[in-house]
């Protein structure tokens, strides 16, 4: 039987959740527009007052808002609340080059942390589990929303934050942790140094994963679900709209419930702005209609994904959105071709190699290069040096096909690859280096 943190909420049906949305969207656009210069002259110079915004309907007549724009109003330029109001900020991990910060009121973290308890509860979680979170705490939004959601549903809660792998394992196993929270590239190191202490999934408890962050591919998944014995649930979100929780998956495992009471998603051609129906793929744009210290609207997310509102089995009348494929500034463009990292990933792991992988792009002689670097498996450490070569011929024929160009493939030893106790890191474009 599923159950839900909130069944009114989760599993309401269209024409109600359009009715809240559409006040909440109205109110929002009004608290925006007095509250925060920066938009007021964006909405201005659109053209479009808060008289205009009637319902979800009118959505589109809002300008979109970037990260560009969040930068450009750092620090305080967004902020829609009294400094007083704020109890909390924020930071996003920097990924993509300098970070932005965003804002709380309590109000606001109560939100959050209750999106996070949707995403334990239908992991499964109850106040019986004992909930080990290693996301990283402090300005990364993973430890701190996921440790709200974990409290709020009553669990006991591990706040481990990220790294000391070994300790992570004792701690698990002494206090019989069912629940763990972290980046899948996280969890999948956390699942090879528990075999690494001699230990098997018998000697753990954990049941769910709730995994999210980055981008991980489905066959990571079954990856990690088979070393660590549990199964793993996806979760989405950004410091831009809080934190995690923005989205998460069900029993069904088949993409993310979006919490609609609290983010309007659109999905959006990249290039021309142009709004795409439910089920063609482009980028994802979030408004956010209760958030009070830092609410966007039409915020585009630059993460590529599609929504669907095919009827889900656990009961939840939510929109789903996929598993984002990457960010649209993920995609690789080498010789002419869009390459997503999360292709290459499905490749490996299918062909039977473990997700530490390394992707390395270069112009050579005004020519793309793509070297693939992929951990051989320990049985292949005794290989001929004639046979990893075959090896590495038959990885790179097989990422050929999925990719249409040709990559050169490098088996390197065991553990020669940095793992990951956040986010992972895995390409280095070396062109950018070069411009
Ligand atoms: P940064 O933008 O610096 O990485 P955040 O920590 O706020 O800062 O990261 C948010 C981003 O992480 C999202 O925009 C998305 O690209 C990625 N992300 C978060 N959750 C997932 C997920 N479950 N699947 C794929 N990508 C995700
Ligand atoms: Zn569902």
């Amino acid at each position: 039987m599923e159950r839900y943190w909130n069944q009114e909420i989760e599993t309401m049906s269209r024409e109600d959740m359009k009715k809240l949305q559409d006040e909440r969207l109205v109110a929002q656009v009004k608290h925006v527009y007095e509250n925060v210069e920066y938009y007021r002259n964006l909405m201005d110079e659109k053209g479009v007052k808060p008289e205009d915004i009637k319902s979800t309907d009118d959505l589109y007549k809002l300008p979109f808002l970037t990260k560009a724009d969040l930068r450009d109003a750092y620090p305080y330029g967004l902020l829609a609340k009294p400094l007083g109001d704020c109890v909390r900020i924020q930071s996003t991990s920097g990924t993509t080059g300098k970070r932005v910060v965003a804002f709380y009121t309590q109000n606001d973290i109560d939100l959050w942390e209750d999106c996070c308890a949707r995403a334990i509860v239908a992991a499964g979680g109850t106040n019986e589990d004992v909930c080990q979170v290693c996301y990283g705490y402090g300005l990364f939004t993973g430890g701190p929303g996921l440790n709200g959601g974990s409290h709020k549903v009553g669990c006991l809660t591990l706040p481990m934050s990220s790294g000391n792998t070994e300790r992570q394992i004792t701690f698990m196993r002494d206090l019989g942790a069912t629940i763990l929270c972290c980046t899948p590239s996280y969890a999948a190191y956390i699942g090879e140094t528990l075999h690494d202490m001699g230990y098997t999934t018998d000697d753990i408890k954990l049941k769910a994963g709730i995994f999210g962050a980055e981008p991980w591919t489905e066959e990571m998944r079954r990856s990690i679900e088979k070393s660590l014995g549990i199964k793993a649930y996806d979760i989405y979100g950004l410091t831009e709209t809080s934190g995690p929780g923005v989205s998460f998956e069900c029993s069904e495992q088949t993409g993310m419930h979006i919490n609609e009471d609290h983010f309007i998603p659109e999905i959006i051609n990249p290039e021309t702005g142009e709004v795409l129906p439910d089920g063609e793929t482009g980028e994802l744009v979030f408004t956010s209609i209760t958030k009070e210290a830092f609410p966007l609207l039409r915020y585009r997310t630059r993460d590529l994904c599609v929504l669907s509102r095919k009827k889900c089995s656990c009961g939840r009348t939510l929109i789903k959105m996929s598993k984002p494929m990457g960010r649209s500034d993920d995609m690789l463009i080498i010789r002419g071709v869009n390459v997503f990292p999360s292709q290459i990933e499905t490749v490996l792991i299918e062909q039977g190699y473990s997700p530490n992988y390394l992707i390395e792009v270069d112009r050579i002689n005004n020519t793309d290069t793509l070297d693939v670097s992929v951990e051989m498996n320990p049985e292949q450490l005794s290989a001929s040096k004639d046979d990893i070569q075959n090896l590495e011929k038959s990885l790179a024929s097989a990422i050929k096909t999925m990719l249409g160009i040709n990559p050169k493939v490098h088996l390197v030893n065991p553990k020669a690859i940095t793992r990951s106790e956040g986010k992972a890191v895995r390409v280095i474009d070396k062109r950018k280096l070069h411009d």
